[in-house]
């Protein structure tokens, strides 16, 4: 999506350790236009598929998955990230790693808001090594839903997620994805698509 590439270009910011701040547009400043574009392209590029739920994860996907949702007209859920797993069996539950805190959550979706007739579009803001988006899958499988796809806004093509999970056989649709990036001089090499 050349409108995002572009936006990336102007205000991303490479840091060492593979990090793009987007802080800017994205994770702390939003630019809801730009959200909204995204929401239209993901529409576009989902269309066969019959999503009647959206599943993001706290926080930073949440804002983009609310606006997304108006262009599919369905619910967001957003799974949570919780300090201690109530095991009294009303939630699903999981662990993800999580890339910028260098730590593990538990992650938690109440079982009244996901079960076995959803299908899911996972939205979310970067695919990096892909735990986040592992986390949310394993989340689906357990109520038995089905994963329609995965849609994320930036994806950083030069670590494992994507390419995992496309082996698997899961629709990944990242609207820009980044070969490569170098922290010293700033450059961004975006993959053709
Ligand atoms: P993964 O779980 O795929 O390794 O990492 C994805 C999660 O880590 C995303 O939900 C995002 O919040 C965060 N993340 C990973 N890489 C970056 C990055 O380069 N920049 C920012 N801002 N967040 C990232």
């Amino acid at each position: 999506m050349k409108l995002l590439e572009e936006r990336i270009r102007k205000d991303g910011v490479v840091k060492e350790g593979n990090i793009l701040k987007v802080d800017s547009f994205l994770n702390h400043q939003m630019d809801v236009a730009l959200f909204n574009a995204m929401g239209e392209e993901w529409k576009r590029l989902f269309a066969d598929r019959p999503i009647n739920k959206i599943l993001t994860i706290e926080a930073s996907g949440i804002a983009i998955a609310a606006i997304v949702a108006q262009h599919f007209n369905v619910p967001v859920v957003f799974a949570k990230k919780a300090q201690s797993v109530n095991l009294d069996g009303e939630m699903y539950t999981t662990k993800i790693e999580s890339f910028t805190h260098k730590r593990t959550y538990d992650v938690i979706v109440s079982k009244k808001f996901l079960s076995s007739e959803d299908h899911i579009l996972v939205i979310d803001d970067f695919l990096a090594n892909g735990c986040a988006v592992d986390g949310l899958i394993d989340l689906i499988q357990s109520a038995g839903a089905t994963v329609e796809g995965v849609g994320i806004a930036i994806e950083k093509g030069f670590q494992t997620g994507g390419k995992v999970l496309r082996d698997k056989g899961i629709r990944v649709e990242s609207l820009a994805i980044i070969e490569s990036m170098d922290a010293s001089t700033g450059e961004i090499v975006f993959r053709e698509q």
